[in-house]
């Protein structure tokens, strides 16, 4: 059997963030798959299976975190935290541009995460368009 967070403690989390990937905002029931549990403090970091370590993210935004809790502003190249999205507020640090198909980064951190989980990926940028056209994107803040 699996170890990790429960199901019950799934399904917290998954509303909690209202059913959407807490980095590039897809939704759920949009994408036609259930997320998962991303840690935002990997566990090979030492990271807990704690509700608050706990964030629902899509699996492509998890695989490329990986075990990341930094990356790098492109506008400076400094190294910064990523998105912690327990304690930091998506829209403090994101925005929809170019018609809601892109994710732009307010800040170094917003700009870090961009990067490093490619909140722009191709398959996204083309998903998001006809999201649009179905009136099912961006979600409602
Ligand atoms: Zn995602």
């Amino acid at each position: 059997m699996t170890s990790g967070p429960t199901a019950a403690l799934r399904a917290v989390v998954a509303r909690r963030a209202r059913y959407r990937c807490s980095y590039c905002q897809s939704q759920e029931d949009v994408v036609g798959t259930l997320f998962t549990l991303d840690h935002i403090i990997p566990q090979a970091l030492g990271g807990s299976d704690e509700i608050g370590n706990l964030c629902l993210a899509c699996w492509d935004c998890n695989r490329l975190k990986q075990t990341h809790v930094t990356g790098i502003d492109p506008q400076d190249g400094q190294r910064v935290p990523l998105f912690d999205p327990n304690r930091q507020v998506w829209a403090e640090h994101f925005a929809w541009a170019e018609e809601a198909t892109l994710i732009e980064g307010l800040t170094p951190v917003g700009r870090a995460t961009v990067a490093q989980l490619q909140l722009n990926r191709p398959i996204l940028l083309r998903a998001r368009q006809r999201w649009m056209r179905a009136g099912w994107h961006p979600p409602h803040p």
